[in-house]
């Protein structure tokens, strides 16, 4: 038995009275900001390695703070991350599993103890979240992931065939696929990085670790607790490179087995059709495992007889906590007429309280807002809003202003649509920016099937109402478009063990991080029957 309690890491509020909490934090921000730009090496066969070419992580709340520098892996370096993993796997898979398990059990228990406050500085500085953003993500949320993870593996070994017959004996063994994960992680949760590399490598499997450009301090300072915590060498092997080189290259090599990923829906169709056309081309061993979870827009329906005030925030904290930067973000709305003026006024005033600043400052660390990751996303929200400004279908209630002097700061901004298939309610923007549609109440049930076919995405959604057969009709029509489905409650903060996160169609292929069921892809398992 393991010894772990399914119970939540505790999220520690930071109370404006726990003075300690703020001065260790301080302390660590301090660390990141204070002492020149780090550098960040690949990490390969356990073994450093520094490069010459190197890309600059930047604070994207004040862009002229260099925060590391960040090597680049050159396609000898992709090749040696894999040869590094393959060489690793022989004696990780004989490691027996409570000791593979041990590992990410004490990594968990480092990350919340001794580098919980690294852990919040460098995803406050790298990734723009406020505090408590950074607390649920890279302290709560990544610690659940490792010690779930490892009931859920307990679990998944002891299934076993349930029968055998006099004189014969049946068993399972969950070997570990047999050539090497590729993880391709995302910069918005520094626990999702954590999980993609984590999970395969829990069940057995060696990992090579593409992270985010824009997340690279986090996942560094992770990648050095999992080696303090005891990860042998060439077990995950951490290279920050050009995407597409170090893809390309790794989808080249035959033993490439599984591609764990979280990332736009764009990049995962384009790695997708690759693995594909390799496989018909005979390029691998076995068919890769393929375990994605991509975009979203995803939607808050609120009934006539919804509270108002509880759809008002929830409908806040779902699109503009972390700047709506969460694939499952709220970012339409749908608000019927005879509620709209009460429900309209209450938005906007609720909007008009979120402040925004540098969440890693001293004097702004209590702003409810950061700035987006980079510039690329800036833009695609400035000329987004700047389409709004123009359009006669669609009108900016709230917000509706940016600025990158400093930071990469877009205001919150409502749009409201008026048809219901504006493309502002079909397309993700990932970022500030919401969209309402605001619907005759006796036209639900086309609302439904607008909510339902306007998008290709199909992640996380939420209906509001008190009215139970309002509801059911809810749940019944929109089985399919949302992977996470809230009655009454905002369509973000999934959490490890309680709510399984995942959405199908091309929000990706719905295998539901923090469930067991993640563990089950990275397995393939082996049959055998003895005669006695
Ligand atoms: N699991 C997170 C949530 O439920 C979102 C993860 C993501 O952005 O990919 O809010």
């Amino acid at each position: 038995k393991v010894p772990v309690e399914l119970t939540n890491e505790t999220v520690k509020n930071f109370s404006y009275d726990e003075q300690k909490d703020w001065d260790l934090l301080r302390v660590a921000l301090t660390k990141y900001t204070d002492n020149g730009a780090l550098d960040i090496p690949l990490i390969i066969d356990g073994k450093k390695v520094y490069k010459e070419n190197t890309l600059p992580q930047v604070n994207p709340a004040k862009h002229s703070q260099v925060l590391a520098q960040v090597s680049q892996a050159s396609e000898e370096d992709v090749l040696s991350a894999i040869n590094s993993a393959k060489r690793a796997k022989s004696e990780w898979l004989r490691t027996p599993w409570t000791d593979r398990a041990a590992i990410f059990l004490k990594a968990a228990d480092l990350i919340s103890t001794k580098y919980r406050y690294d852990m919040l500085a460098a995803t406050m500085l790298g990734q723009g979240k406020n505090v408590y953003q950074a607390e649920i993500d890279s302290i709560a949320e990544l610690c659940d992931f490792f010690r779930f993870n490892v009931k859920y593996a307990e679990e998944m070994y002891g299934v076993q065939p349930i029968k055998s017959s006099p004189g014969v004996w049946n068993r399972a063994e969950y070997r570990p696929l047999e050539g090497f994960v590729y993880a391709v992680t995302p910069f918005n949760f520094t626990a999702i990085a954590a999980n993609l590399v984590g999970a395969p490598a829990l069940v057995g499997n060696t990992v090579v670790w593409k992270p985010s450009a824009t997340a690279a301090l986090s996942n560094y300072i992770l990648m050095n607790i999992l080696e303090e915590a005891g990860l042998p060498k060439g077990v995950i092997n951490f290279i920050p490179g050009e995407p597409n080189m170090v893809t390309d290259n790794v989808l080249e090599d035959p033993e490439f087995s599984a591609l764990h990923f979280t990332g736009s829906t764009q990049v995962f169709k384009s790695l997708y059709g690759k693995i594909n056309s390799n496989v018909a081309a005979d390029k691998y061993r076995d068919f890769p495992r393929i375990v994605g979870e991509t975009g979203g827009k995803n939607f808050h329906l609120i009934h006539p007889s919804a509270s108002i005030d509880h759809s008002v925030l929830s409908t806040l904290r779902g699109a503009f906590e972390y700047q709506g930067q969460k694939c499952s973000a709220t970012s339409r709305l749908y608000v019927p007429n005879s509620i709209w003026s009460e429900f309209k006024e209450k938005l906007i005033a609720g909007v008009e309280t979120i402040t925004i600043g540098n969440t890693s400052d001293s004097s702004t660390i209590h702003e409810f807002m950061g700035p987006v990751i980079h510039e690329q996303s800036f833009n695609k929200l400035s000329l987004a809003i700047d389409e709004a400004k123009q359009d006669s279908e669609l009108e900016i209630i709230a917000g509706g202003e940016y600025d990158k002097t400093n930071g990469y700061y877009v205001q919150p901004t409502i749009v409201q649509a008026k048809s219901k298939d504006h493309p502002f309610l079909k397309n993700e923007f990932f970022g500030p920016l919401l969209t309402v549609y605001v619907y005759p109440d006796n036209e639900f049930v086309p609302i439904l099937n607008a909510i339902d076919s306007t998008t290709k995405y199909g992640l996380t959604g939420s209906v509001f109402a008190r009215d139970r057969s309002a509801v059911r009709v809810a749940e019944e029509a929109l089985r399919y478009s949302a992977g996470n489905f809230y009655i009454n409650d905002k369509c973000t903060g999934a959490v490890v063990g309680q709510q399984w996160f995942g959405g199908a169609r091309a929000s990706g292929t719905n295998d539901k991080a923090g469930s067991g069921n993640i563990l089950s892809r990275f397995v393939s398992v082996r049959n055998i029957k003895e005669n006695f």
